[in-house]
């Protein structure tokens, strides 16, 4: 990564080292820690040490009092090129390529102000998010860290297929795992069963078949790629699972059995439990009937999967679908609510948003407060260990670090956007 950003030293990483500390600290896997001071050096972790042996150095300093300093959040599963509107699909569609990768520019940075630090795009439009993606990556434009899918790979007519490759059988497979690869995808994102957001397709229906996930798999793997497989009903996951699939996302229908076999081979569910939660909260009028319906019947049970992978002990890490209808870009961290209320602690939601996150999304220098590591970093109200709203809602976020860079001083914070679509006019949440 390099550091030099085009126009030279920006305010919040003009070469003086600075020093975190006066508050709380949660390093990625676990806390509250008192007493620690975080010394960040040129888009770096220096030091974590006690707050006093760093008396006397010359340092720029952030007082976090009466905070809590952890790792930038890192959402596993996005969606860049939607701006979250009722009928994205259709939207998405009649983009020009051009305004979708500034879309994407948007998203990205939306979420970045929000205190999201890192995600993973699971399924773009025509590869419009590789250049926004690369200069972050380089250094030319401030935002936060993107590990990209391309187009997911579907069964023909199978769900989100306006939108992906659509294949039959296992030597196709093969051929869009390799066609997204040299479009530059990171990371490979297969539909295993039919999904809410597809009109007239069943969630709990096998898409891809066991041979074809297999196949696919094999060769991302093979590539270097892990894979993540959008999954909802129980045959799909089973599928996934037998395919060696890296992550479950939504679960709708974990069984038992199907969380037993998830925590022997330590495949990760990623929730989105906020893509059903935003669809329900804004149900009047304007959804296309086929979501609301879906959303309705499915919230339940994908509540139910989530109490049972949690109490079988499954690796969660978060994500929020974030692009579907009124689940915002920016809004990221309501997902750590969701999860919360559904029975898991504070301090693991918060290891699912971030260590946990950054080992699935294999970025093994963010996600923890920890020497040697990237200054992503979040500076909340309080202590988030005990109310997880001090992170959920962005209004008690004090600032956020981007490679050291002072995000909110550079871009501002989560706030209305000037681009917000017409059809959010005097709605939108920021
Ligand atoms: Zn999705």
């Amino acid at each position: 990564m390099r550091l030099a950003y085009a126009g030279g030293a920006r305010k919040g990483n003009t070469g003086m080292a600075t020093l975190f500390g006066g508050g709380l600290l949660f390093d990625g896997e676990t806390g509250p820690h008192a007493g620690l001071g975080v010394l960040v050096d040129r888009g770096r972790i220096l030091r974590v040490a006690p707050l006093s042996s760093f008396d006397g150095m010359d340092v720029s300093r952030v007082d976090t009092g009466g905070a809590t300093l952890m790792p930038g959040l890192i959402d596993c599963h996005v969606h860049l090129c939607s701006s979250s509107d009722p009928g994205f699909f259709a939207t998405i569609l009649a983009t020009p390529r051009e305004r979708a990768s500034l879309q994407v520019l948007q998203s990205a940075r939306q979420s970045l102000r929000g205190g999201v630090t890192s995600l993973r795009d699971l399924g773009g439009f025509e590869f419009t998010e590789m250049p926004v993606r690369d200069a972050f990556r380089e250094g030319r434009e401030l935002g936060p860290t993107l590990v990209c899918a391309g187009k997911s790979i579907t069964m023909t007519g199978g769900h989100a297929h306006l939108l992906s490759i659509e294949i039959d059988g296992a030597a196709a497979a093969v051929s869009a795992v390799r066609q997204n690869i040299k479009m530059g995808a990171d990371v490979i994102k297969l539909i295993a069963t039919g999904g809410v957001a597809t009109a007239g397709l069943d969630p709990l229906a096998a898409h891809l078949t066991r041979e074809e996930l297999t196949a696919a798999v094999a060769e991302a793997r093979r590539l270097g790629r892990r894979s993540a497989a959008h999954a909802q009903g129980a045959a799909g996951i089973l599928n996934a699972l037998e395919a060696g699939i890296d992550s479950i996302e939504h679960g709708f229908q974990i069984t038992d059995e199907l969380a037993a076999m998830m925590v022997a081979r330590g495949t990760v569910l990623v929730p989105t439990l906020s893509a059903i939660a935003r669809t329900l909260a804004n149900a009047e009028g304007r959804m296309p009937p086929h979501l609301l319906e879906k959303s309705l019947r499915f919230r339940d049970m994908q509540r139910e999967s989530f109490r049972r992978f949690l109490a079988a002990g499954g690796r969660i890490a978060m994500g929020t679908d974030a692009g579907t209808p009124f689940n915002f870009h920016g809004c990221n961290a309501q997902e750590l609510r969701e999860m919360t209320a559904l029975g898991m602690s504070p301090a693991g939601a918060l290891q699912a948003a971030t260590s946990a996150a950054a080992d699935l999304l294999g970025l093994a220098d963010r996600g923890r407060i920890r020497e040697g590591c990237a200054a992503d970093l979040l500076l909340v109200e309080g202590d988030p260990c005990e109310d997880i709203a001090a992170v959920a809602d962005t209004a008690h976020h004090r600032g956020v670090w981007k490679d050291g860079f002072d995000v909110h001083a550079l871009l501002g914070r989560a706030g209305r956007t000037p681009a917000a679509p017409r059809f959010l006019a005097g709605e939108a949440p920021f």
